[in-house]
C-alpha cells in the first residue's frame, strides 16, 4: 500500500506541476486548474489510505465543509471581489500549514532537531501568512478603510518578530514542544502577521497577498518535509515559486520595490500634493465620438478598472465586431496592473470570447499608439496616466504606463471626475487630442454601437 500512496502523491505532484504550466496562458488557463484540481482531490482521497490514519468522520466533515464553502463563494464571488477571496483562501493555506505544524509539535515525535527546526520555521512562516492574509481580506473587503500607522512601527514589528525567533530557539534547546512556550511563538507569530500588514496601503495590498502566498506555498513545502510527503513539497515549491515571480512581475508593474511595499506606503515619498495638469477637459458626444471611431483605420481599445465595475466586456466585444464589419484594424491593449488583479482583464475579455491574438501587452502595443487614429479608453485611468512618465513629483512618477496619449485622437468613457486608484489628476484627460464621453461603461459603449451602425 506505500507504494501505491507514494505514486498518487508523485501522480499528484505531477498534475500540479503540468496544471501551473497550463495556467500560463489564457488559452489553456481552464484545463490548467482542472489539471491542478484533480491532482489536488489524488492527494486528498489517498490520504484516506495513509498507515495509521484514523478520524474518518471528522476528515469527511471537514472536506465537505471547506469543499460547499469554497464551491459556494467560487460560484457567487464577483470578478472585482477577487483578490480577497485570493487573500482568504491563501489564507487558510497557511493557517493549515500552521496547522499541521502544531499537530506535530504536540505530539514531538521528531526525529532530530533538524526536524523540528523545521516544523517551527513552518509554524512560522505559516502563522505569519494566515494572519497577514486575513487582514489583507478585511483591507480589501474594506472592513478596515486606512492603513494603521504609529510611531516606532517597524521597531516594534522588529522586536516581536525577533522574540518569535527566540521562543523558537528555546524550544529547540527545551525540546518542550508542548508547553507555553509553543502557545507564547504562536501568539507571535500571529501577532507579527497582523502588525506588519496593517500599514500597507490598499494599492499595495495584492502584492502583499502575493508575497503571502509564496510564504504559505513556503510553509506547505517546508511541511512536507516534516511529514516526508512528496506532494507536498513539490507542491508548496511550486506555489512559493510562483507566488515569488508574480510578486516581482506585479512590484515591477507598479514601479514597487518589495522593500517598499512592507516597509513604506503608496505615496509616502511624494507627499500628499496635488500636481496641476494644463488644459481642460473637452467632452464629446456619442454621435462624433462614433463618427470618429467609424471612419478611422486602426483603433485601439485600453480597458481599466471601470469596465471591470460597469461590466462592460461583452458590449465591448460588441463594439469590436461592429468595427471590424467596417474594415477597421482593432487591437486591445493590456496593461499588467489595469483593474485590481494580475490578468484582470485578460480574464474578463475571455469570458466575453475577444480573440486573445488582438490582446497586446504593454511592450508589444506602446510603440504602435502613434499610427493609432482613435484609441478608446474605457474606466483604465492610472495606467494611462502620462505623469508617470513625465512629473518625477507624482506618487505614479516610473510606473510604465500605456502612451495612450500618443495616438492621434483619444476617447475617454468614464461617469464624471472620478480619480483612478491612487488618487491623482490624469494629465491625458487634458490634453488636445483627448475627448471625455461621460456615462457608464457598459451603457455608454452600447450607445456608441448604436451611434456607428446608424452610420
Ligand atoms: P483606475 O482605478 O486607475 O481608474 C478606474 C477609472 O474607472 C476611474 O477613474 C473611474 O472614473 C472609472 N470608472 C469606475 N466605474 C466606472 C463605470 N461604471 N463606467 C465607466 N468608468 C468607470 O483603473 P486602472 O485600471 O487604470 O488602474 C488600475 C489601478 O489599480 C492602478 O493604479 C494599479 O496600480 C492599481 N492596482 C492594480 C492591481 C492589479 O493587480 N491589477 C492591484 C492593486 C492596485 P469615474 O469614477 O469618473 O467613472
Amino acid at each position: 500500500m506505500d507504494t501505491v500512496i507514494e505514486i498518487c502523491y508523485f501522480l499528484a505532484a505531477m498534475l500540479f506541476i503540468l496544471g501551473l504550466k497550463r495556467m500560463s496562458s489564457p488559452l489553456t488557463a481552464r484545463a490548467g486548474i482542472l489539471w491542478a484540481g484533480s491532482g489536488m482531490l489524488v492527494a486528498t482521497l489517498i490520504t484516506f489510505f495513509w498507515p495509521g490514519m484514523e478520524n474518518y468522520l471528522l476528515m469527511t466533515v471537514a472536506i465537505a465543509i471547506g469543499g460547499v464553502a469554497a464551491w459556494w463563494s467560487g460560484r457567487k464571488v464577483a470578478m472585482t471581489n477577487m483578490p480577497q477571496m485570493i487573500a482568504l483562501y491563501n489564507g487558510m493555506g497557511g493557517g493549515g500549514a500552521g496547522a499541521i505544524a502544531a499537530v506535530e509539535l504536540l505530539k514531538g515525535d521528531f526525529h532530530s532537531d533538524a526536524f523540528l527546526t523545521l516544523a517551527l520555521l513552518g509554524a512560522l512562516i505559516g502563522s505569519v501568512s494566515f494572519s497577514g492574509s486575513i487582514i489583507a481580506f478585511a483591507k480589501l473587503q474594506g472592513l478596515m478603510k486606512r492603513p494603521l500607522r504609529f510611531a516606532f512601527q517597524h521597531h516594534i514589528n522588529l522586536v516581536i518578530f525577533a522574540l518569535a525567533l527566540a521562543a523558537g530557539g528555546l524550544i529547540i534547546k527545551t525540546g518542550d514542544t508542548a508547553g507555553i512556550g509553543l502557545l507564547i511563538f504562536f501568539a507571535l507569530a500571529l501577532a507579527f502577521g497582523v502588525l506588519k500588514t496593517l500599514p500597507i496601503g490598499g494599492a499595495d495590498m495584492p502584492v502583499v497577498i502575493s508575497l503571502y502566498n509564496a510564504l504559505t506555498g513556503l510553509a506547505v513545502g517546508v511541511e512536507g518535509f516534516v511529514l516526508d510527503n512528496a506532494a507536498m513539497i513539490i507542491a508548496g515549491t511550486v506555489v512559493g515559486a510562483a507566488g515569488t515571480l508574480l510578486t516581482q512581475l506585479m512590484a515591477r508593474a507598479m514601479n514597487r520595490s518589495i522593500g517598499h511595499v512592507l516597509f513604506g506606503s503608496f505615496g509616502e515619498e511624494h507627499g500628499e500634493e496635488q500636481e496641476t495638469v494644463e488644459g481642460s477637459l473637452k467632452p464629446i458626444d456619442v454621435t462624433d465620438a462614433g463618427i470618429m471611431m467609424a471612419y478611422a483605420e486602426r483603433v485601439i481599445i485600453v480597458p481599466g478598472y471601470g469596465m471591470a465595475v460597469a461590466q462592460a466586456q461583452h458590449k465591448i466585444k460588441e463594439l469590436m465586431h461592429v468595427l471590424l464589419d467596417r474594415g477597421i484594424d482593432v487591437k486591445f491593449a493590456i496593461h499588467p496592473v489595469a483593474g485590481r488583479m494580475p490578468g484582470h482583464m485578460n480574464v474578463l475579455l475571455a469570458e466575453a470570447d475577444v480573440p486573445y491574438d488582438r490582446l497586446y501587452d504593454l511592450d508589444e502595443i506602446n510603440a504602435q499608439f502613434p499610427q493609432t487614429d482613435v484609441v478608446l479608453v474605457i474606466g483604465a485611468n492610472d495606467v494611462v496616466n502620462p505623469m508617470a512618465r513625465s512629473n518625477p513629483e507624482s506618487p505614479i512618477y516610473g510606473m510604465p504606463i500605456l502612451n495612450v496619449d500618443q495616438a492621434r485622437n483619444v476617447i475617454i468613457i468614464k461617469r464624471g471626475q472620478g480619480k483612478g486608484f491612487s488618487g491623482v489628476e490624469n494629465a491625458l484627460f487634458y490634453a488636445d487630442n483627448a475627448r471625455m464621453l461621460y456615462g457608464d461603461g457598459q451603457g455608454m459603449t452600447g450607445e456608441l454601437i448604436q451611434a456607428i451602425k446608424q452610420l
